[in-house]
């Protein structure tokens, strides 16, 4: 590292998997370098819902970890091996990672980071980049849909829930979204949610099936997990395709494959990683990402900004579990 970086920063560093009690900021060494990486001074960094399985317990992780699953800043060195592969230093950066995003620096292979285009800031990319490609690699690939199609989104007020809503609607679907509350009606609605159930209060099946001629949905996109899995196989069209991607209420448990012979049903429980693994998918998928941004297609809501402190992280992860947040949670990294 250059000699002007500092030799320490402050991270959100666990001992162990627990409740919110595990998460403390420490003062740590600055990330080493290794062959291949790029090491990158962060500025913001996205919180996402598997921040609290990582916290909980309910992902394991190896022990001390840094929790933050993306983020976005500007590069401050880059290894030898990993010069002339079109990043240098000064270059702002986004990244989704395998942890280190809730730090000052991080350093990370060079195939994880993106460059920004003009026009996306630090914060806006590190708002935008793991939900967004989470939702375009769900409507491209776990059910890639069709023009003309309905689907169903779960928690269509959520981070990943308003993009699919947008992206679903600009790729000509009728979008029927599940929500908690009458606000986050009004907000899935103005973000391309055509048909709005309130779960709180309404029947899934019975409007979906009302909604649809009794037909259901050529696709359902589900980060609720357990609580509405059973309901989707009641409202999927015969040959549609179930995407169970999160766990918001609970793991979704096992299951008989002779559950899907009744409508020929296909069911995917994808995950990022398997879409995004080089280079290419993730300079491919992020460039459609900030494409779909400049014209407008896709627009971040930020929920809240905290702080990278304890009581900041634990703030977000109390807030976005308790339902409470509607688009997306950032932390200011920076200081
Ligand atoms: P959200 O902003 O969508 O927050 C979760 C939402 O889930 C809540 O706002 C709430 O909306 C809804 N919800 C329903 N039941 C519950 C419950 N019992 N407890 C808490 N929330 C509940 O989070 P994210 O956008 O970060 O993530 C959404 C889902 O996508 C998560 O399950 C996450 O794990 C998954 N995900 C998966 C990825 C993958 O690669 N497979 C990548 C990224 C995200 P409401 O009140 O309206 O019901």
């Amino acid at each position: 590292a250059a000699p002007s970086l500092p030799s320490t920063m402050t991270a959100l560093q666990i001992q162990s998997q627990g409740d919110l009690s595990v998460l403390e900021t420490r003062t740590i060494p600055l990330p080493r370098l290794e062959a291949g990486q790029v090491l990158v001074q962060q500025e913001f960094a996205g919180v996402n819902y598997i921040d609290t399985y990582q916290r909980g317990g309910l992902y394991k992780l190896s022990m001390p970890w840094v929790l933050g699953n993306e983020a976005a800043g500007r590069v401050v060195a880059v290894a030898p091996d990993a010069e002339g592969q079109g990043i240098a230093v000064g270059d702002e950066v986004a990244m989704y990672c395998a942890g280190g995003g809730f730090a000052q620096y991080n350093a990370v292979s060079r195939d994880k980071v993106v460059k920004l285009p003009a026009g996306v800031s630090t914060k806006l990319a590190a708002a935008a980049l793991l939900q967004g490609l989470t939702a375009w690699t769900l409507v491209k690939e776990s059910y890639p849909l069709q023009k003309g199609d309905t689907v169903l989104v779960h928690a269509a007020a959520g981070g990943v829930g308003l993009l699919l809503c947008q992206m679903a609607s600009h790729l000509g679907a009728t979008v029927i979204g599940t929500v908690s509350t009458e606000e986050k009606a009004a907000l899935a609605r103005e973000n391309g949610a055509h048909h709005i159930i309130n779960y709180a209060k309404e029947s899934i099946v019975d409007k979906v099936l009302a909604l649809t001629g009794g037909n259901g949905v050529q696709g359902i996109y589900d980060g609720v997990g357990k609580d509405t899995w059973e309901d989707d196989f009641k409202v999927i069209a015969r040959k549609g395709t179930i995407c169970t991607f999160g766990n918001a209420s609970g793991a979704v448990e096992p299951f008989a494959p002779l559950k899907l012979a009744a409508k020929n049903v296909k069911v995917i429980r994808p995950a990022l990683p398997g879409y995004i693994q080089t280079r290419e998918e993730l300079e491919t998928y992020s460039s459609h990402l900030f494409d779909l941004m400049a014209k407008g297609v896709v627009r971040v809501k930020i929920h809240d900004v905290y702080p990278l402190s304890a009581e900041g992280i634990r703030r977000s992860q109390e807030d976005i579990t308790g339902r409470k947040t509607t688009g997306k949670l950032i932390v200011d990294v920076s200081k």
